[in-house]
């Protein structure tokens, strides 16, 4: 594992960058059914297929439309469309708008709105952001913008304070690895916000991320332990069962009932775990990913463990 983390986890990440592998990937057929694993298609219908599955098993949903880093404007309003889309499918499910935890909700890249588009990037994701809200709004869902590579952390967590003005509800992902996230989490907890905890999927430098993974894990207590002792609602994102294990226990020193914490896992990890913490009464909330976008997202899971690497290897020699 160690060897796998110093040396293959960095060239994978930054294969994960590569726009001609990303290019030639996308269009590979023998790898889109591989990707199927994690991500489990590319419609509005696929979306609504897997969220249909995972409530009639008693988990909460958040669905992500691939994509990141878009050059153009054009490309960042496409992908407001393609939420616009997504939000009226979900709002058309007889869901409880009303409940203080929506099962229902949409997560999303700034980077995929304009981000970081030369000109006025900011306020064009700030303003699609601003759209896809809304409609959240009117059909009772949940907006969680996720979080990118940490020079966009300032960025975004700007973008996230503006917008929670009007949508308090409003969630955004903080990455425990970042060196700077404990305090991020104590502004956001004393401000009762959603905050998604995750470890983190990017190759960050030393100076800004802790890139020991038990360090990595220590900061993730330590900043789970600020969540759940603020007056937000912590969402707990992570597969690893020492994180899952201390949730639970910080939630009963907090005092924390059933419904003012969520565990979150993404699609296709963990299911038979995801089943029993939501038998259990737990909220549980799946990341769906879908799009003909995944090169990323699905190499950033390769990236994190050898036995996600091994699947995609065995799958990939047995087809050839
Ligand atoms: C809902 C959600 C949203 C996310 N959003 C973001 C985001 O916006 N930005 C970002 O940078 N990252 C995001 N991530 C990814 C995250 O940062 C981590 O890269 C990823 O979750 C892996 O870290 P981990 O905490 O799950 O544990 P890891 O450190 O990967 O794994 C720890 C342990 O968990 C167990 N485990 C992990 N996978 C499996 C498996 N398949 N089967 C059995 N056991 C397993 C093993 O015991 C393993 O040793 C998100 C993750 C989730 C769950």
């Amino acid at each position: 594992m160690g060897a796998f983390n110093r040396v293959a986890r960095p060239m994978i990440l930054a294969a994960s960058r590569s726009e001609m592998l990303r290019h030639n990937a996308e269009r590979f057929p023998l790898t889109r059914s591989v990707v199927q694993r994690f991500v489990p298609g590319e419609g509005v219908d696929d979306a609504m297929a897997a969220a249909r599955m995972l409530r009639d098993s008693g988990r909460l949903v958040s669905i992500d439309h691939l994509g990141e880093d878009v050059t153009d404007a054009g490309a960042a309003d496409a992908t407001v469309k393609a939420y616009l889309q997504l939000l009226d499918a979900l709002g058309g499910r007889a869901e409880d708008r009303q409940a203080t935890v929506r099962p229902l909700e949409v997560s999303l890249k700034l980077s995929a709105l304009g981000q970081a588009l030369a000109r006025d990037g900011e306020k064009i994701a700030l303003e699609n952001a601003h759209l896809i809200c809304e409609r959240a709004q009117q059909v009772g869902a949940w907006v969680t913008v996720d979080a990118e590579d940490h020079t966009t952390t300032d960025s975004t967590l700007s973008i996230v304070r503006q917008l929670r003005v009007e949508f308090g509800w409003l969630g955004t992902v903080l990455q425990a690895y970042l060196k700077r996230t404990e305090t991020d989490c104590a502004e956001f907890a004393r401000d009762g916000a959603r905050i998604r905890l995750c470890k983190g999927a990017y190759d960050e430098p030393a100076s800004v991320a802790y890139r020991d993974p038990a360090a990595v894990t220590d900061s993730y207590l330590r900043c789970l332990r600020v969540l759940m002792a603020g007056t937000g609602y912590p969402m707990v994102a992570s597969h690893d069962p020492v994180v899952i294990a201390a949730a639970g226990e910080l939630a009963r020193e907090y005092t924390r009932a059933t419904d003012e914490f969520e565990y979150q896992m993404l699609y296709g990890i963990r299911d038979g775990e995801q089943r029993r913490l939501a038998d259990e009464g737990n909220h549980v909330r799946v990341y769906v990913p879908v799009g003909t976008q995944w090169y990323g997202y699905f190499v950033r899971r390769l990236a994190e463990r050898p036995a996600n690497l091994m699947f995609f290897l065995r799958a990939l020699a047995q087809r050839n």
